[in-house]
C-alpha cells in the first residue's frame, strides 16, 4: 500500500504547469473546471498583464478587475466582490504576484469560486490555503481549504519580467518559507524533502537568474523552487521569522518580500542556537559554518537590501515591533526572549551580521 504524504495529498489537490507561454492555455483551464465567465485579477501596475489575459480568454473573460493591494486590505475585497457580483462571474483568474494572488484567494473565501493563479512572483502564495488580510492596520491569517486555489500555471516568460532587485527579494521570500519548515513542530520527513528541494532550486536558479534575467530555464528552476516552498508552507507551522516579518508588513507597512530577505539570516541565526541539526541542510546547500551566516552572505552576494532602515520605517518602531511580535506566545525552537528579539531588529535595522 502506498501511504500518500500531506505535501502529496495537497499538490494532488492542485493542478501545477509549468511552460513557456503557459498562460495562453486559460481559456481551456476556465473550460476544464466547468466555468465560463472568469473575473481576470491584478494589481495597477499589471493591468496590461490583466487585459492580455483577458483577451486570451475571449469570450469566457467576464471583466478585468485591478485594484489588488498589498496585504490584501478588506476594503480592496469587499470593493471586488461588488464587481464580481455585478458581472456574475464563476470563476477567478489572478495573474501577479501573492498580493493579486491574496485577493484572488479573499474571494474565493468568501464566494467559494474556482480560482487560476497564475503567479508572476515567487512568493508561493498560490500553493498555500493561507489567507493574510489587513483591516486597521492589523493582519490576521485564516486557513482554510477552499482558499486554495485549483490550478496553478507557472509560466516563466512572466517572471522574467520580474525586475532584477523584486526577484532576488521574492526568491529570498521563498527561501524563507522552506527554511523555517525545516524545524517546523509538525514538519514531516516529506515536508523536510520538499523543503530541502526547494531551496536547493533556488540556490541553483537565482544566480543564474542575476546573471541573465531572460534565462528561461533558469525561471522555471525558481519557479520549480518557489512552488515547493509555497507548498511547505502551507503545510506546516511557521515561527519567528514570519511572525516578524508579519508584524513588520502588517504594522509598519514594510514591503513583503524586502521585509522576508533582510529578516531571514537573522532569525535563522536566532533559532540555529536550539536546531542546528535541524537547518544544516541551509549549511549543505550554501556552504559556511551556520545557517544564518550562510544566509546572509548569500543574500549579499545576490545584490540583496539587509537593512531595515533603508524601508522606509523609523527606529522608533523597532521597540513597539519587538513588543508585538513577543505578545502571544507561539511554537519556535529557541524560547523568544524580548531583549534579544530587539537586538535581533537592531541588527536587521542596521543591516549587520545575525548577531547569534
Ligand atoms: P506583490 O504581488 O505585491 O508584487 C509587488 C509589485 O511587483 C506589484 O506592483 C506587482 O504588480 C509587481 N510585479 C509582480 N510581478 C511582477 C513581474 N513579473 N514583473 C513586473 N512587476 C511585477 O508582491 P509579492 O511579494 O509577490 O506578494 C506579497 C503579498 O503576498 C503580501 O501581501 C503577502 O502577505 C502575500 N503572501 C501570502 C502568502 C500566503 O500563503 N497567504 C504567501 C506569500 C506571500
Amino acid at each position: 500500500m502506498v501511504v500518500a504524504t500531506p505535501a502529496q495529498n495537497q499538490a494532488n489537490q492542485v493542478r501545477v504547469q509549468f511552460g513557456c507561454g503557459i498562460r495562453s492555455d486559460l481559456r481551456a483551464e476556465v473550460a476544464r473546471l466547468g466555468a465560463r465567465r472568469a473575473l481576470v485579477l491584478s494589481t495597477p501596475e499589471q493591468c496590461a498583464l490583466a487585459l492580455e489575459a483577458s483577451e486570451a480568454l475571449g469570450p469566457f473573460a467576464a471583466a478585468v478587475y485591478t485594484k489588488a493591494t498589498m496585504h490584501t486590505p478588506v476594503e480592496v475585497t469587499l470593493d471586488a466582490l461588488e464587481h464580481l457580483r455585478a458581472c456574475e462571474a464563476d470563476c477567478l483568474v489572478a495573474i501577479g504576484g501573492g498580493s493579486t494572488v491574496g485577493l484572488g484567494k479573499a474571494l474565493a473565501y468568501c464566494t467559494d469560486l474556482p480560482q487560476i493563479t497564475v503567479p508572476t512572483t515567487y512568493a508561493g502564495s498560490e500553493a498555500t490555503p493561507i489567507l493574510g488580510q489587513t483591516e486597521d492596520g492589523l493582519k490576521t491569517t485564516l486557513s482554510d481549504p477552499k482558499v486554495l486555489p485549483e490550478v496553478i500555471l507557472y509560466d516563466p516568460e512572466l517572471v522574467a519580467t520580474l525586475p532584477v532587485s523584486m526577484t532576488v527579494t521574492s526568491g529570498l521570500n521563498a527561501m524563507a518559507h522552506a527554511g523555517e519548515a525545516l524545524y517546523a513542530a509538525n514538519r514531516t520527513s516529506a515536508t523536510t524533502q520538499l523543503a530541502i528541494e526547494g531551496l536547493q532550486s533556488l540556490v541553483r536558479g537565482l544566480p543564474d537568474v542575476m546573471a541573465a534575467p531572460h534565462d528561461l530555464v533558469a525561471r522555471e528552476l525558481t519557479q520549480r523552487g518557489a512552488w515547493a516552498c509555497g507548498t511547505v508552507l502551507g503545510q506546516v507551522g511557521m515561527a519567528l521569522h514570519h511572525k516578524l516579518c508579519h508584524t513588520l508588513g502588517g504594522s509598519f507597512d514594510l514591503p513583503h518580500a524586502d521585509t522576508h530577505a533582510i529578516i531571514l539570516p537573522h532569525a535563522i541565526a536566532y533559532n540555529a542556537r536550539a536546531a542546528a541539526q535541524e537547518l544544516a541542510p541551509i549549511t549543505d546547500i550554501l556552504g559556511g559554518e551556520t545557517a544564518g551566516f550562510a544566509l546572509y552572505d548569500f543574500a549579499r552576494g545576490l545584490g540583496a537590501p539587509l537593512a531595515l532602515r533603508d524601508l522606509g520605517g523609523s527606529a522608533a518602531d523597532l521597540e513597539r515591533a519587538a513588543d508585538l511580535a513577543t505578545q502571544k506566545p507561539y511554537p519556535n525552537p529557541q524560547p523568544i526572549a524580548r531583549d534579544e528579539i530587539h537586538a535581533l531588529l537592531q541588527a536587521a535595522w542596521a543591516g549587520d551580521a545575525p548577531v547569534f
